[in-house]
């Protein structure tokens, strides 16, 4: 399948879908090694495909990346699960792996993935804001998220969720918040923002809140994601290093791709699980174009950018809570600290800036971006030590995801996500991006890639029908639930 020169396209070599078929072992090539890719590369080697994987960077998990250089791991991407219950489509994989979750909030928090009890609130100054006022603050928030629905169905035009807040304020002057309180509403503000990896004058006020949240709270992995990603890589033809830069379609269907060091790679079809900021920059090229509905539906979907900036102390000074919050009159100049040492029992607080916070930031030198972090937390805590370590994620400019995670930029339609999914002939699309009900999320990237490999089984299932042939593929990979293992300390 896998040949090294780079020459011109020749027709003749088969795919497997050409007229004249000669075995019935179809074959397909998964383009990126996330947990999409992944999961759509074992489903289809379980339904009996020929699957070779190629991924670009030197290990698999994409943006799920567990880093162990502290001696414990860290995530440094993913390290929640949205949903931490047996609906999710990956309870069962990781109840079967005897990975706990830590529980950091239950159903409907206005705050996403924290319950209110679970921070602590301080001014620049390092005042401590009392919790009175943080949870007034949190229902005037509730008020304005609200309003803001009435303000989008007067509205024929979509606005952004910034542009819905200040005609709700103009309209109910009540909510706005003076002093303190306005820096609490800025801070939801930038929690807000941070759910998104977006600035709320970019997220669209139509489509904010069309995302399913799964039942059961927001579970924080406590040994990381990577288990995740290392079983479902298990026993699969992985080629790491391999950065695709083109992938053409053939004319008797099949596909051939090719990477960045001209080899060559021929199948009968492929599963394009790269992510969205990697197609919106062009770095893979498609021969022929996509069509023009993909084109237009990679350039409008938006793709946001947060970052994670892990330190590790020699001890613990600062409260025992599970986030702290840096309050400030903007939400740009708002900021958290995760609290790893609540949920895992390290020393650890990971600084998580978002939107344009976290591309300014991630221009800074690793050891700038921590200096920065650090300032950060010696203005809430004057007697915060230096960090023994520390780690910077770069998600915006690694040219291997480009972004974060994709959010519904004002104006563009919702149906992008489905769009990006649906098959443009051989061609299958998997990722986080494909996924309208649960974009941004491990899970829903995961699903994707038994979608994508269900679809494209399927697709030769009806190929043989016409051919009169049997294939030899089997059923796709089947999911038992189990019990997650979850705690709150
Ligand atoms: C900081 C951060 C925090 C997050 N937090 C959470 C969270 O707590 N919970 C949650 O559910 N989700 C979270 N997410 C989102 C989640 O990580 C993603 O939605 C999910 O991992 C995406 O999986 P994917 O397979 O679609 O894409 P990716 O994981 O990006 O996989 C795509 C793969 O394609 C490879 N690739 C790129 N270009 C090429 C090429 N040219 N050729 C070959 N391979 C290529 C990449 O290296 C990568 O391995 C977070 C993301 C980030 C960045």
């Amino acid at each position: 399948m896998e040949s090294t020169s780079d020459q011109s396209i020749s027709e003749s070599s088969s795919g497997f879908l050409s007229d004249q078929p000669s075995c019935t072992k179809p074959s397909v090539i998964v383009i990126g090694a996330g947990i999409a890719g992944l999961a759509a590369a074992r489903a289809l080697q379980g339904a009996s495909f020929k699957v070779t994987l190629l991924e670009s960077r030197d290990r698999v998990g994409g943006r799920i990346l567990t880093d162990y250089s502290f001696g414990f791991p860290v995530d440094m991407g993913a390290s929640w699960l949205h949903g931490a219950s047996k609906d999710n489509p990956l309870a069962s994989l990781i109840a079967r792996l005897g990975l706990p979750l830590y529980r950091t909030s239950g159903d409907d928090s206005v705050l996403y993935d924290h319950d209110l009890e679970s921070y602590a609130l301080f001014d620049m100054e390092g005042l401590q804001i009392c919790q009175h006022l943080v949870a007034k603050v949190g229902e005037v928030f509730e008020a304005l998220l609200e309003e803001t629905k009435k303000v989008r169905e007067e509205f024929a035009e979509d606005m952004s969720v910034m542009k819905a807040f200040s005609i709700v304020m103009e309209r109910r002057p009540e909510l706005r918040q003076e002093g303190l309180a306005h820096k609490v509403l800025q801070w939801y503000l930038c929690r807000l923002e941070g759910w998104f990896a977006a600035d709320a004058d970019n997220i669209s006020v139509q489509s904010w809140d069309e995302e399913e949240l799964l039942e059961g709270g927001h579970g924080l992995m406590v040994r990381g994601y990577a288990p995740v990603v290392t079983s479902l890589a298990e026993g699969l033809d992985i080629r790491l290093s391999h950065r695709v830069r083109k992938v053409v379609r053939r004319r008797h269907h099949g596909v051939r791709v090719i990477t960045e060091d001209a080899k060559i790679f021929d199948a009968d079809a492929a599963v394009i699980a790269a992510p969205l900021g990697v197609l919106k920059a062009n770095l893979i090229k498609f021969e022929p174009r996509l069509p023009d509905w993909k084109e237009q539906a990679i350039a409008d979907l938006a793709v946001g950018n947060e970052n994670k900036i892990a330190l590790f102390f020699e001890t613990v000074f600062w409260p025992n809570v599970e986030f702290l919050g840096v309050v400030a009159p903007t939400s740009y100049s708002c900021s958290y600290f995760l609290n790893l040492h609540k949920a895992t029992g390290h020393p650890v607080l990971v600084y998580m800036p978002a939107g344009r916070l976290a591309n300014d930031i991630e221009h800074l030198s690793d050891e700038a971006a921590a200096s920065f972090a650090v300032l950060q937390l010696k203005r809430i805590l004057p007697n915060a030590t230096e960090p023994l370590k520390f780690l910077v994620s770069h998600w915006g400019t690694d040219k291997s995801s480009l972004g974060c995670y994709t959010y519904d930029a004002v104006g563009k339609s919702h149906d992008l996500y489905e769009r990006l999914r649906t098959p443009v002939e051989t061609l299958f699309f998997a990722g986080e991006a494909t996924c309208h009900n649960f974009p941004g999320t491990v899970h829903g990237a995961f699903a994707t890639g038994l979608l994508a490999a269900s679809e494209c089984r399927k697709q030769f299932v009806e190929h043989f029908k016409e051919l009169n042939l049997q294939p030899a593929m089997a059923d796709d990979i089947s999911n038992e639930l189990l019990p997650l293992q979850i705690s709150r300390m």
